[in-house]
């Protein structure tokens, strides 16, 4: 089967390499959608990461040992990840925070299979939810990154239709957060420092755009709130100015989810917190509990789904994919091995 591999700097090779076979409850899905993440990084530095390159997917389960929850021919969204299915955060539905996540190279006894830059991957079956028959494979892959990790952040600060929402960082996980918060029904105020973003973020329906590198965010979020602040924001961004601006955009005892990822904010535990009444939450994804949930707001958003995914390339031009991503002049870009 076909494996991108990154081979340098801004350098990718397609590797020829065994298709995983299905084994105990572990089940073989043809991928038919890959939305990207983050790979372009690695792209950027011309390393493969210690992780498979590549965690969002739909595909048809084309082999499969124990048919009592899934058949050939099934439709799926493929889960990220391995755990174990047994830990406490497992039993949760938190299973991001597995203790134990499979080794599938020791499980399975090859190297390749866990990719989903690939044509083929081999997951635990209670990992591949089915998709409903209302979803084409783009548009039901947007439940992995897509609309995932802000909806993951909606539940922990229980968004509601009365609430006025700042989301920070127009990437594919922002954007995919007011598509969520548009869903429930609360005022949604983003920033984005990228204009063709900062469009696409009026398409899906945010009501105050604003770009902090033109404009004091926190002067305009104030005068948008009454001068009172937000009483919910979610971090997408990760950088010290997103994250200090939904603590400073805050009203007193509002909830504050960050899913952006960076280590160089300060918090002033007494300043901002205890002061303000303020409440914090970190959010990898989503609790697996969530998935109906996420299913039937992707039926309800189909069109502005189909918005948020603005390029589909083959696997051959993955080259052309990443150097796209590193424009930033795209929503999520798919690939179709
Ligand atoms: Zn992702
Ligand atoms: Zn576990």
């Amino acid at each position: 089967m076909k494996q991108v591999l990154i081979d340098g700097p801004y350098s990718t090779k397609i590797l020829d390499v065994d298709k995983p076979k299905a084994l105990k409850d572990w089940v073989v899905v043809k991928i038919r959608s890959a939305p990207l993440c983050t790979e372009f990084k690695f792209f950027k530095d011309g390393v493969m990461p210690d992780y498979p390159l590549g965690h969002e997917a739909s595909g048809e389960v084309v082999e499969i040992l124990d048919e009592s929850n899934l058949k050939n021919g099934d439709r799926v969204v493929v889960m990220p990840q391995y755990p174990c299915g047994n830990c406490y955060s497992c039993d949760s539905g938190e299973y991001i925070h597995c203790l134990n996540t499979f080794d599938i190279k020791s499980f399975t006894g090859i190297q390749y299979g866990a990719s989903t830059l690939a044509e083929y991957i081999v997951k635990p079956s209670w990992l591949l939810p089915k998709i409903p028959d209302e979803l084409t494979y783009d548009e039901a892959s947007m439940i992995c990154c897509g609309l995932g990790p802000t909806y993951g952040a909606i539940d922990r600060i229980d968004l509601k239709k009365e609430d006025t929402v700042l989301i920070t960082g127009m990437g594919p996980v922002g954007l995919g957060g007011i598509i969520n918060a548009k869903d429930i029904g609360a005022k949604v105020i983003v920033t984005g420092h990228n204009d063709y973003r900062n469009d696409l973020a009026k398409k899906l329906g945010a009501d105050l755009i604003i770009n902090p590198k033109k404009n004091n965010a926190l002067n305009l979020i104030k005068e948008f709130t009454n001068g009172l602040g937000v009483n919910k924001s979610i971090d997408c961004a990760g950088s010290v100015d997103s994250q200090r601006l939904c603590i400073n955009a805050s009203k007193r005892n509002a909830s504050i989810a960050f899913v952006g990822e960076s280590n160089s904010l300060k918090v002033h535990i007494s300043n901002d917190l205890i002061r303000n009444g303020l409440t914090m939450v970190g959010v990898w994804h989503y609790n697996h509990n969530l998935i109906d949930d996420l299913m039937k707001i992707s039926i309800r958003n189909k069109e502005k789904l189909n918005s948020l995914i603005t390029h589909k390339f083959a696997i051959e031009n993955i080259n052309e994919a990443f150097l796209l991503q590193m424009t930033r002049k795209c929503g999520k870009v798919i690939i179709s091995p």
